[in-house]
C-alpha cells in the first residue's frame, strides 16, 4: 500500500500535489511519503511480532540511503544493513544507533572494519575465509573481539534476475555452506573474534517463497548445529529480498512472508535479524519526469523526458519495468511509445513499447516505484547533476537534498 493516489484527477503525494512539487522544485525529483515509509515498516514490524523470540529490523541502506530516509527509520526504532564505510558514516550522520548495525560486503577494507568495530557495531556479516583473518587481525589490533557472523551462501536459485540473485554456488556473496562449520571451528582459536551470529541474503525482489523456505531450513538447521558444537551464536540474520509489484509481480505479502520464515526459524531460539530494503522503500518513492519532445521516425513514436538512466539506472541496468502516471490525468487512445531520456547511451531507455496517451510537451510523469535504487544508484555520469529529492508529510513537504549545481559537477577537482 502507498500514499501516492489521484484527486480529482490529480496525482498525490499523500495531500500534496505532485504538480506543485515539479512546479517549485522543477523536474527530475525524487519524492517519497513519510506515511508509507512509516506504514511499510509497521507493517514488517507485526508481522514478525509473532515470533517467540526478538527480531530486529535492519533497513538496507544501500536501497535508499538518503539522510532524510535513514532518519526516519532511526526513529522507528530501526537498525541497520551498511555495505561501506561510506554507509556507516551516512548512518552516523543520520542519528542511526550503530549497535543496531550489521556490516555485508564481500569487500570490506581493514579501515573500513576498525572503523565500525570503533563505532561499536552489532556484528560483521563476514564472507569468506581471507576476509575472517583480516578482521581477527582488526580486533586484535584494537583489542577487541569484534563479533562476526559467516554469511554462507545456501545454494538456492532464488530465481530473479541474475544480477540480483545471491545465493548461487557460481555467486560472489558468502562461503559455500559446507565449509562453515570448519570456519567456526577455526574462529574459535582466533583471540579478535566472536562468533555471534550467521546470516545468509540469497538475492533481491524475490517473488516466490519456495527459495526462501529451501534456503531458511538449510541455515536454520545450521545455525541449531553450530550452537549444539558451543559456538555461543545468538543472531540469525535472514539478509532481505522480498520483492514489491513493479508491473503484475505478485510477491508474498509481509504476513505470508513473516509465516515462512517463523516456521523455519520458530525452533532456534534465536534473535531474528532482517534486512529488508526495496519493500520499505520501494513504493514509498515517485520520480517527477517533464516531457521534452515527441519524436516520430518511421518505425517508432519516441517520447523523451528529462529523467536519464544516470537519475534512474533500473530499466538498463535490469531491464526493470517502471509504471509511468501521468501527474494530472488525460484522456484519449494510447499509442505504442518508446520513452527515453537525453543521455547518449542506446540503453537510456525508461519505457520500451509503452501504451501511453501521447503526452504534450511540458507535460509531467511520475515515474512509479522509484524509491529503492533510484536515488542511490544515481551517477552524474554526461555530467548531469543528480536530482533533488522531496519528503512529503501530510500536507507538508520539504526538500530533503538539493539538486545538483554546476560546481557540485567538478567539487574536488583540479583542472
Ligand atoms: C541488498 C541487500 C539487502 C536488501 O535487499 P532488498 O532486496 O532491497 O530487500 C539485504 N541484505 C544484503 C546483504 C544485501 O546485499
Amino acid at each position: 500500500m502507498n500514499h501516492f493516489n489521484y484527486r480529482r484527477g490529480a496525482l498525490h503525494a499523500e495531500d500534496v500535489p505532485l504538480a506543485a512539487i515539479a512546479d517549485a522544485v522543477g523536474t527530475p525529483t525524487y519524492v517519497y511519503s513519510a506515511a508509507t515509509l512509516t506504514r511499510h515498516f509497521q507493517v514488517v514490524t507485526e508481522a514478525f511480532s509473532a515470533y517467540s523470540r526478538p527480531h530486529l529490523i535492519c533497513y538496507s541502506v544501500k536501497a535508499n540511503s538518503t539522510l532524510a530516509v535513514l532518519r526516519l527509520f532511526a526513529e522507528q526504532g530501526s537498525g541497520f544493513d551498511i555495505v561501506s564505510g561510506g554507509e556507516l558514516a551516512r548512518v552516523r550522520q543520520a542519528g542511526g544507533d550503530v549497535a543496531k548495525a550489521v556490516f555485508a560486503g564481500v569487500g570490506k577494507t581493514p579501515e573500513e572494519m576498525e572503523q565500525a568495530l570503533d563505532a561499536g557495531i552489532l556484528m560483521f556479516n563476514v564472507e569468506s575465509a581471507e576476509e575472517l583473518e583480516v578482521l581477527d587481525a582488526v580486533g586484535r589490533r584494537l583489542k577487541r573481539r569484534a563479533p562476526f557472523a559467516l554469511r554462507v551462501n545456501p545454494d538456492v536459485d532464488a530465481r530473479t534476475h541474475r544480477y540480483i540473485a545471491t545465493g548461487l554456488k557460481t555467486s560472489k556473496f558468502g562461503v559455500p555452506f559446507e565449509e562453515a562449520v570448519a570456519l567456526y571451528a577455526r574462529a574459535r582459536k582466533m583471540k579478535g573474534l566472536k562468533a555471534v551470529g550467521l546470516d545468509c541474503h540469497i538475492g533481491s525482489q524475490l517473488t516466490q517463497a519456495s527459495p526462501m523456505r529451501a534456503a531458511l531450513s538449510k541455515v536454520a538447521g545450521l545455525y541449531s548445529e553450530l550452537r549444539e558444537q558451543g559456538h555461543p551464536l545468538e543472531y540469525l540474520d535472514i539478509g532481505g529480498g522480498l520483492g514489491i509489484t513493479y508491473a503484475d509481480e505478485t510477491p508474498p505479502s509481509p504476513q505470508e512472508y513473516a509465516s515462512t520464515v517463523l516456521k523455519a526459524v520458530e525452533g532456534t531460539g534465536a534473535t531474528l535479524i532482517l534486512e529488508p530494503g526495496r519493500v520499505l522503500v520501494g513504493n514509498a518513492g515517485v520520480l517527477l519526469t517533464r516531457v521534452l519532445y515527441r519524436k516520430q521516425t518511421p518505425t517508432k513514436q519516441f517520447v523523451v523526458v528529462d529523467v536519464g538512466m544516470n537519475d534512474l539506472i533500473r530499466p538498463a541496468l535490469y531491464e526493470a519495468h517502471h509504471a509511468l502516471q501521468p501527474v494530472v490525468k488525460r484522456r484519449g487512445k494510447a499509442v505504442e511509445v518508446d520513452v527515453v531520456g537525453p543521455v547518449c547511451e542506446s540503453s537510456d531507455v525508461l519505457a520500451r513499447a509503452r501504451p501511453l496517451v501521447l503526452p504534450g510537451q511540458g507535460e509531467l510523469y511520475a515515474v512509479m516505484s522509484a524509491g529503492a535504487y533510484g536515488m542511490s544508484m544515481a551517477s552524474n555520469y554526461n555530467s548531469r547533476a543528480r536530482p533533488a529529492e522531496v519528503m512529503v508529510n501530510g500536507e507538508a513537504w520539504r526538500v530533503v537534498r538539493e539538486r545538483e549545481k554546476p560546481e557540485d559537477l567538478w567539487r574536488g577537482e583540479r583542472a
